[in-house]
């Protein structure tokens, strides 16, 4: 038997669970710090786009084959270490993600009421790290950083009505304090312009059909429309939504307003943000982005940073720390050590992305270990948990968390999420 221990239960995980659960003599274990699965599926996909999440149906199948097993609400650094569950498996797959914000570097960053994407999407998810996130919703201006589909995530998570989140699974704390919400303007910063942006054309046009908020471009931002025609089609489907923005600003009581060449340098406040300093930027040959000196100032209450996310390192694990991502050879990071998705590329594409990423690594898993070393496996992990006073959450007692979540959903939500561990465990008992 061949002994595979995967290190976090999203998309990455899953999908290389996938894979490798299709070879013959493999028991695969799929560990993950909370006692529910599925990562950035359930605390990071945004509540409103379930069709999204429903991608989580899939990896339920892969959960619920023989071969292989969720073990929940074990942490890989605090309650296991990495050297153990190598002494212990044939492979260890690092599929960890990018949980972490990458730092917005100003001065003012640190003023309270700037927080990054990671806990604000993890807020209005009901991820239990933020559920007490408590963003100041208490005036009328927020500046969202950053030109990516988590900008445009978090611009329109504000800017929606109540009746908006029907269907979602939005938690109900932040459905609340988004229901009693001053902000009214909205501005999205981009260093750089229209063709540098990050967005997919879906993602943006969304923010065209929203019932009390529009979309506001500048005209003057836009390049030549003819320069268009050099921009790979998704891009220039995404380029045509700014231009019909800012060729029919329509009026409606909240704003999204795209800052184009607009750099944040500095965040000002009296013992919190009260305006985003921001410096008008220009381009050179490279597409860089360089200031101009000339300078302007945002009123905000809120400022959300979405400029990109990283994986905490662990200590004895190569890590590069530029990227926010572990150090590896196309996935290998030590002998029998591997990383998959963003803890190995970095945080970028879909989740579809992960697909082929996991096959590969589990290509390159079997390849590697071939029969196996007679490793003990998930009965070593067992018995290692066991003398810890440490007990799993199985993915049956996920199931029973999840039944519970889905008779608690409100108005024909799809659930109602637990937001803290203790929730969690009391509905199964614990
Ligand atoms: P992203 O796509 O990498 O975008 C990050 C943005 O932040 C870029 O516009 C970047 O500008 C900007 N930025 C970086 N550092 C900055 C700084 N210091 N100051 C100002 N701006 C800065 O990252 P993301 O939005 O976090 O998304 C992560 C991944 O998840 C992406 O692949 C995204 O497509 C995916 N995602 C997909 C969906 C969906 O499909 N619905 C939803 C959410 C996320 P520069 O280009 O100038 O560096």
């Amino acid at each position: 038997m061949r002994h595979v221990a995967i290190v976090g239960s999203g998309p990455a995980g899953y999908y290389t669970a996938e894979a490798l659960q299709k070879a013959d003599d493999i028991a695969i274990d799929v560990i993950d710090r909370l006692p529910v699965p599925y990562g950035l599926i359930r605390t990071g996909v945004a509540p409103d786009h379930q069709s999204i999440k429903a991608v989580s149906r899939r990896y339920e199948g892969v959960a619920l084959t023989d071969n292989v097993r969720f073990v929940g609400h074990v942490s890989v650094g605090t309650d296991v270490s990495i050297d153990e569950l190598t002494s212990l498996y044939d492979a260890v797959v690092l599929a960890t993600g990018a949980p972490h914000d990458r730092p917005l570097d100003i001065p003012g960053a640190s003023l309270p009421g700037v927080i990054g994407s990671a806990a604000f999407v993890g807020w209005y998810n009901g991820h239990p790290d933020f559920a007490k996130l408590d963003p100041s919703l208490d005036a009328p201006g927020v500046v969202v950083v950053g030109n990516g589909n988590v900008a445009l995530d978090v611009a329109r998570i504000l800017a929606k009505t109540p009746e908006e989140f029907a269907g979602s699974d939005i938690v109900s704390h932040a459905r609340a304090a988004l229901s009693d919400s001053a902000v009214r303007e909205i501005h999205i910063l981009g260093r750089r312009g229209p063709h540098q942006i990050a967005m997919t054309p879906k993602e943006l046009g969304e923010l065209g059909h929203l019932e009390r908020a529009s979309p506001r471009v500048d005209p003057a931002d836009l390049p030549d429309e003819g320069d268009d025609a050099m921009l790979e089609p998704g891009m220039r489907k995404s380029v045509t939504h700014l231009r019909s923005f800012a060729a029919n600003p329509v009026a409606k009581p909240v704003t999204i307003e795209f800052d184009f060449f607009a750099m944040p340098v500095r965040i000002e406040g009296d013992g919190r943000v009260e305006r985003v300093i921001v410096e008008r930027t220009t381009l050179d040959a490279d597409l860089r982005s360089h200031g101009t000196g000339e300078t302007y100032a945002i009123d905000a209450g809120l400022v959300i940073s979405c400029i990109g996310y990283q994986t905490p390192p662990i200590p004895g694990v190569p890590y590069e720390h530029g990227r926010g991502r572990f150090a590896s050879d196309e996935g290998r990071v030590l002998p029998g050590l591997y990383a998959v998705g963003w803890a190995r590329r970095g945080p970028s594409g879909t989740i579809g992305t992960n697909k082929p990423d996991g096959a590969r690594i589990a290509e390159m898993v079997l390849e590697d270990i071939g029969r196996g070393a007679g490793k003990a496996g998930r009965a070593g992990l067992d018995a290692l948990l066991a003398n810890r006073d440490i007990v799993p959450v199985t993915f049956r007692d996920w199931r029973k968390i999840e039944a519970a979540e889905i008779a608690a959903a409100l108005d024909g939500n799809p659930r109602e999420k637990f937001t803290s561990v203790e929730a969690m465990l009391a509905a199964i008992g614990r």
